[in-house]
């Protein structure tokens, strides 16, 4: 038959399976909470910083406008030699944080003169409406350009010079190129994030004028973009994925002034790694409680199991019957269940032991006498044999029974065969009960060591059964008696019995209603 796992098995692989499921998922659980947690500070966070380099930079714009216009007022009186241009030019460049160069234009918008450090690649431009000057009012807007020198983008203020009708003389306009270093990326480049987090100006279409990026890939149209998300139309934030396909969080906010927008972006993966540390800590102190608690959910298990499995093996034996019985009743249970299998186990096992016996009583006894029968004579002699007891063997035959059956009736010969029975009975003492070995033959076992003492118990029993009136007006009913002793007749109980049929059969031939005792050379 195929072996079944046991229940301890069971209880244990349930346990490590329960332990390690609720510990998993405990774990993932927190993990989602908190990871969801992390991602919706590091985006408000990203809004709220994006939000504030907006300001910075509109109020930055603001400074640049007044500076402008101070100096746009001022700069009629200052007219003269292109040189001396050149060098107001020069001087309001100067004084004006992070400006690149200052460009003076004409009514008309076509630059006249230009501060002295002014880049080469502005010389190519030579109207303010190639640099996508639009109305004749102060204004801002970045345009891109000095893509050619790795930047992208160059910030354009415009502010008219009065004249004397009120009309605009001119323009003066200040030129912010956005590259490495500039006052602008130093606003931009000090933030508070760490490694990861990138900062970027865009357009209205999503294109990256400028980044101060930390390591992080230089898109030029960013993902928010293919996103469907407009960074110029007001804060947000995003998850999106970057070009490697990485996701990153993004916060956005416009600025005003110019049209254009910061984008803060920082990948996922760099915004969790305190999470997973964080993790990896609790992990570390929570193993020793998680390998407590499998030893106590084991032992749990173990304690279980073992009464059942204990009542388990009682029941399999080969001896339950007659030797677990009292051994289950020891067995400890602290259960209620395993309390309730062992009692009914108990109960089980006594009420077969019982059967057994009354089943072994049966196959041993004679039922119409009630006597034991042959084959309780034989396991009695067994006993004996093994216990070394010397004893006699008393053979008894009922005298002319056929007789008594052929004058009275086979049923009142069953009477007689009765109360004969209970006649042996009375006689001898309660251990040593008479056998029925035939029709209306039977034996006494007397433990004796001694002829006498063996003789006087059979003479005993032979006067008893003369003195027994029997029924049915039958009269008295005498037996022949004979008489043999183990071990001094026989090696075996089976040949001193053939011995005491032997002095059975004398007594018959002396004249019935006697008791011989066995001795060598009986006649046969
Ligand atoms: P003896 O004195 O020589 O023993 O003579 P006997 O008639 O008793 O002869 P024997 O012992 O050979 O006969 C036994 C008789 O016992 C034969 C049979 O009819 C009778 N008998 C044996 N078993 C039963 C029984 O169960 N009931 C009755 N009614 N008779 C039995
Ligand atoms: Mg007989
Ligand atoms: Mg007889």
């Amino acid at each position: 038959m195929k072996r079944k796992v046991s229940l301890f098995t069971v209880l244990i692989a349930l346990a490590v399976l329960s332990v390690a499921i609720g510990f998993f998922n405990a774990l993932y659980a927190g993990y989602q909470v908190q990871k969801a947690q992390v991602v919706k500070n590091s985006l408000a966070s990203n809004v709220a910083y994006a939000e504030k380099l907006a300001e910075f930079i509109n109020l930055y714009i603001d400074a640049l406008h007044r500076q402008l216009k101070i100096s746009a007022a001022r700069l009629p009186d200052a007219q003269g030699t292109p040189q001396a241009l050149t060098a107001e030019l020069s001087r309001v460049a100067s004084q004006a944080q992070g400006v690149t160069a200052v460009l003076l234009a004409d009514a008309g918008g076509t630059i006249i003169a230009r501060s002295a450090q002014a880049p080469a690649q502005l010389a190519a431009f030579n109207t303010l409406a190639e640099l996508g000057m639009k109305g004749q009012r102060p204004a801002d807007w970045v345009v891109p350009c000095c893509e050619h020198d790795g930047q992208r983008a160059a910030l354009m203020l415009v502010e008219p010079v009065p004249g004397k009708d009120g009309t605009a003389a001119g323009f003066l306009a200040a030129v912010v190129i956005l590259e490495r270093g500039s006052r602008l990326d130093r606003l931009i480049g000090e933030h508070p994030y760490g490694d990861g987090a990138s900062v970027y100006l865009v357009n209205v279409d999503g294109r990256v004028l400028y980044s101060h990026a930390a390591g992080g890939p230089d898109e030029s149209v960013l993902s928010l973009v293919k996103a469907d998300v407009s960074p110029t139309s007001g804060p947000g934030s995003a998850q999106v994925s970057d070009a490697s396909g990485a996701p990153v969080l993004a916060g956005y906010a416009p600025i005003t002034k110019g049209k254009w927008a910061v984008v803060i972006q920082r990948p996922l993966d760099l915004a969790l790694s305190p999470l997973k540390t964080l993790l990896a800590e609790s992990l570390r102190f929570a193993i020793p409680a998680v390998i407590v608690t499998l030893l106590l959910v084991c032992g749990l298990a173990y304690a279980i199991a073992r009464p059942l499995a204990r009542l388990t093996r009682a029941m399999g034996s080969p001896e339950a019957i007659d030797k677990q019985g009292p051994r289950a009743s020891l067995l400890k249970t602290w259960y209620f269940e395993a309390d309730k299998l062992r009692e009914a186990l108990i109960a089980t096992l006594a009420q077969h032991r019982h059967e057994v016996g009354r089943l072994n009583t049966q196959t041993m006894t004679d039922p119409m006498t009630g006597l034991m029968n042959r084959r309780a004579l034989e396991l009695r002699f067994d006993e004996l044999a093994a216990a070394v007891t010397p004893f006699a063997v008393i053979a008894l035959d009922l005298d002319h029974f056929k007789q008594v059956n052929d004058v009275f009736g086979h049923p009142v010969g069953d009477k007689v065969l009765i109360l004969l029975a209970k006649t042996l009975s009375d006689s001898v003492r309660q251990q040593d009960r008479p056998f029925r070995v035939g029709g209306e033959e039977f034996v006494v076992i007397v433990p004796a060591s001694s002829p006498e003492v063996a003789m006087h118990a059979a003479e005993r029993i032979r006067a008893d059964v003369a003195k027994k009136a029997m029924p049915d007006g039958v009269g008295h009913a005498t037996v022949s008696v004979g008489v043999a002793l183990w071990p001094q007749h026989g090696k075996s109980p089976q040949a001193v019995v053939k011995c005491a049929d032997e002095a059975l059969y004398a007594s018959k031939a002396a004249g019935r209603n006697r008791v011989t005792l066995w001795k060598e050379g009986l006649p046969q």
